[in-house]
């Protein structure tokens, strides 16, 4: 059925005038000269002419640009007499209008029997499409350019070290500022790795960058010690890096370079290390210190151990008071002897120590000294009491002026105890005829009440008001304080507060007891205010005026 169709068309006789000049393509036809003998109704369209202006009457030659018109005298003529034909070359025609359009030609020689050129067959198919194909290309291939060029820039900032390495010979292609800081004055850029920087061929860092070319994976690096010079002629130097080896690839997605980011690292690593060596240095004084330390502490806590196991044994003296009074006596004398030769042992040793420069054995004298002084204080509060107890204690009459003795306490304080800050915020000038020794051990107790009860750091305020018969001493602090109930009985002879604040501050209970009972010699008052976990103020009056000469 379709085969007859097809036959019945094929039976339609064909205009070939009519397909010559409807073809979509162009047809003309000229003289060895040019002169133009025959062209088709599409050509004569394209350019605007009538077959009337065109036959006849113009060169083909006049049709193309300049530069066109000697193309076709120096190449196109010469070529169709040689081979007979020509494919598809590129023109431009003008039109009537003065307009361009842009055509491929293809021509063919009509030659008579001698090989004489008669004439010139020519097709020409629009190029249009294709110019304007050609055109976006270029355009893109512009942008392209500026969008390498945009990229270039970019990596020239980056505020790292970039390079990009092309080809197996990993050649430098860019190497942007920083990169090229890491090698002052190094050529560098066109040139092959291993001829730039050669001290790179024997080490690990080559095998790296040959890996990542060959596989493609990516490698970061992080602090990786790499040998390098850093000018042409300067010392190979031990070099630190953190760097970002990527492989670049092609549209076919094959590795054909390497993109390179590098920071140095070499002060940091270097600072670290001397960082390190300090720190182990510290570290084995700090083990010294601390083993020195251990020593006094272990020698705090034997004389801690003593003051509690003495603790223990008053408390645990179930005899009766007299008893354990003749104990304490016989006791602290006993104590005493070997307590003051101690002293003046170390009292002699401190002076042989002037002027030398080991902070330890300054340090640990100072410490002992302290513990000498407290554990005099100690036996000096037990000897007290048995005095009072058998009715011994003397007290000698004298004139002296308070406000000194206490700046003077507050000197000898201060020489054992550096925590706390001690103010006189008043200090009325008061003579009182008393026994200065013992005045002077109860402002002391009241002072070293006011530090072992309160927090480093704080105040110690001390106030000597003068007033009409009497001298009020006052010593206040911001310590743990204490409640009303066990106010009154701080005076009482052992009795300590028992809590949780206090269990670790030694003492026996003996200072305000044996205080209160000098004060009391002296037809004085001694007395306290205080406020549980803000602070106490501890007080003592002396009568003035009617003193005895
Ligand atoms: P010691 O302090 O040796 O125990 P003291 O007779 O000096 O003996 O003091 C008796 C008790 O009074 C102390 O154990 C303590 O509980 C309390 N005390 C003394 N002074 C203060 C103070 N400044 N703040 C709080 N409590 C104090």
């Amino acid at each position: 059925m379709g085969e007859e169709n097809n036959n019945k068309l094929l039976s339609v006789p064909m205009d070939p005038e009519r397909l010559y000049h409807q073809a979509p393509c162009g047809y003309i036809t000229f003289l060895p000269d040019g002169a133009i003998i025959k062209a088709n109704e599409t050509l004569l369209n394209w350019l605007g002419y009538t077959a009337g202006e065109l036959v006849g009457r113009m060169k083909f030659g006049s049709l193309l640009s300049k530069g066109g018109q000697i193309h076709y005298e120096m190449f196109f003529r010469p070529m169709l007499n040689v081979s007979g034909s020509v494919k598809e070359l590129s023109y431009e025609l003008q039109t009537k209008s003065g307009t361009v359009i842009h055509v491929l030609f293809g021509a063919v020689a009509i030659k008579d029997e001698q090989g004489g050129l008669l004439a010139v067959n020519a097709i020409l198919t629009d190029n249009r499409d294709r110019k304007r194909y050609e055109q976006d290309l270029l355009q893109a291939r512009k942008r392209a350019e500026v969008e390498k060029q945009r990229l270039t820039h970019f990596f020239m900032q980056i505020p790292a070290g970039v390079c990009v390495l092309d080809g197996p010979d990993l050649v430098f292609e860019l190497v942007n500022p920083l990169y090229q800081q890491l090698f002052p004055g190094r050529a560098l850029l066109h040139k092959p790795l291993l001829d730039a920087v050669p001290e790179v061929r024997n080490q690990p860092i080559w095998n790296i960058l040959m890996d990542v070319y060959r596989t493609g994976q990516t490698f970061a690096g992080n602090e990786l010690l790499i040998p390098l010079r850093r000018t042409e002629e300067g010392p190979i130097e031990n070099r630190y890096f953190n760097f970002i080896y990527q492989a670049r690839t092609n549209e076919f997605d094959a590795v054909d370079g390497l993109l390179v980011f590098v920071i140095e690292v070499t002060a940091t690593v270097l600072a670290r290390g001397e960082i390190e060596e300090g720190y182990r240095e510290q570290q084995a004084l700090n083990e010294e210190l601390a083993a020195t330390n251990e020593e006094l502490n272990a020698t705090n806590e034997e004389l801690s151990e003593t003051q509690r196991s003495l603790q223990q044994m008053i408390a645990n003296f179930e005899a009766s008071e007299r008893q354990k009074d003749g104990f304490i006596g016989m006791a602290s004398h006993e104590l005493k002897t070997p307590l003051t030769s101690l002293n003046a042992i170390l009292q002699v040793a401190s002076l042989k120590l002037k002027g030398t420069a080991d902070p330890f054995l300054n340090n640990a004298m100072a410490k002992a000294g302290i513990q000498v002084k407290r554990m005099t204080a100690m036996i000096n509060g037990f000897l007290d009491i048995t005095r009072l107890e058998s009715g011994k204690m003397q007290i000698d009459h004298k004139k002296f002026n308070l406000d000194e003795l206490i700046k003077e306490m507050i000197e000898e304080t201060q020489l054992t105890t550096r925590s706390h800050i001690f103010q006189v915020t008043t200090c009325d000038q008061a003579t009182v005829s008393a026994d200065r020794d013992k005045i002077g051990s109860v402002i002391t107790n009241f002072l070293s009440n006011a530090v072992k009860y309160s927090a480093a750091g704080t105040n110690v305020i001390v106030n000597c008001f003068l007033k009409s018969n009497e001298v009020e001493v006052s010593v206040q602090d911001e310590g743990i304080g204490a409640k009303p109930e066990d106010l009154q009985k701080l005076f009482d002879r052992y009795y300590r507060v028992e809590s949780a604040d206090t269990r670790n501050i030694a003492g026996f209970g003996i200072g305000l007891y044996v205080s209160s009972e000098i004060i009391r010699q002296h037809d004085g008052r001694i007395w306290a205010e205080s406020e549980l976990g803000k602070g106490s103020t501890f007080y003592f009056s002396l009568p003035v005026g009617n003193a005895p000469n």
